[in-house]
């Protein structure tokens, strides 16, 4: 079955399609950004766990951004982005705390009314795509499917040849300067096997990282989403939650507050690889007409 054509889309689950005969429920990300910080606990978190080399920082004098971006050496980029803008966020707006949860978790930079200045902070990440063109094109298989869905790249299987950086749609992928292998998130792959939630998640003082089963985060964003337009955010909008868009839904998926280009993120990202079959097709045919065209001449020259 292509990953193109399917009839149930909303169950597909592409850790079957990768060979799992009986896959573990699709885990995954909610991030949502009305309730990240910028204390970037998230990032500091996943360098100590996973052991990723630290990155400098990347100070421009035009923000407070100082990662800039996501790469080899930032597998969580905290986005701070200055904007004239006002911002109507109060305490009512707080999500009720589940049991046992952390609470009085109000964003400082989002409270308080009509300013005119505000901060959107966002803690980007791999969106664990559920058509992934960087695990399409890798000839090693060093990048690989879990069976709870998520998208892993193996360094000591990765010979360095970069395919996956440019195949990428959000520019997640990237290979280390001095190293020559490519890394990214691996949504904490050695946790999950052990039953913890990955360490960007647990770090995170806010819930803004919320981990787990995709189905049932995405019926809580849904819920969230409603409760801030009533309260008057009529800006905020989920994104990489619908499995129609062009990678077929991502398995991390974010709360906005604004455009996705604001943060960065392409506003309606495609597979790099959807088209790949049918340009085959096509240089196939082109191939056969010409050989056939040149065969015709040489037989006519000959007549
Ligand atoms: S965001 Fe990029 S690196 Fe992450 S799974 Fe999707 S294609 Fe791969
Ligand atoms: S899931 Fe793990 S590897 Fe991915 S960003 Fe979070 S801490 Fe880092
Ligand atoms: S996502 Fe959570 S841990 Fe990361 S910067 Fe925001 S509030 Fe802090």
């Amino acid at each position: 079955m292509s990953s193109f054509d399917l009839l149930n889309i909303e169950a597909y689950n592409p850790a079957r399609e990768s060979g799992y005969a009986d896959p573990p429920a699709r885990m995954g990300f909610f991030t949502d950004t009305s309730l990240c910080i910028g204390c970037k606990a998230c990032e500091v978190a996943c360098k100590e766990w996973n052991s990723v080399p630290e990155d400098g920082l990347d100070l421009t004098g035009m923000s407070f951004d100082n990662t800039q971006t996501l790469d080899a050496n930032s597998w969580r980029h905290v986005a701070f982005i200055e904007q004239r803008k006002p911002m109507r966020f109060t305490d009512a707006l707080a999500p009720a705390a589940p049991e046992g949860a952390r609470t009085g978790a109000i964003p400082a930079t989002q409270a308080g009314e009509n300013g005119d200045f505000r901060w959107l902070m966002a803690s980007d990440v791999c969106k664990h795509c559920t058509h992934a063109a960087c695990l399409d094109v890798c000839p090693t298989g060093a990048l690989f499917r879990t069976e709870f869905g998520t998208v892993v790249v193996q360094e000591d299987v990765c010979n360095g040849c970069g395919y996956c950086v440019p195949a990428c749609p959000y520019g997640v992928i990237d290979v280390r300067e001095g190293d020559g292998r490519a890394f990214k998130c691996t949504m904490c792959y050695d946790r999950l096997q052990g039953g913890l939630e990955p360490a960007c998640a647990k770090a995170c003082p806010t819930d803004s990282i919320q981990f787990g089963e995709l189905d049932e985060l995405r019926a809580r964003a849904g819920e969230r989403v409603e409760q801030l337009h009533a309260a008057g955010v009529t800006d905020a909008r989920l994104y990489g939650e619908d499995p129609r868009d062009g990678v077929g839904g991502d398995g991390a998926f974010f709360l906005l507050l604004d455009d996705p280009e604001v943060y960065g993120l392409p506003p309606d990202p495609v597979v790099t690889t959807r088209d790949l079959a049918a340009m085959w097709r096509h240089a196939g045919a082109a191939a056969v007409g010409l050989v056939a065209a040149t065969a015709a001449a040489f037989l006519g020259s000959r007549a």
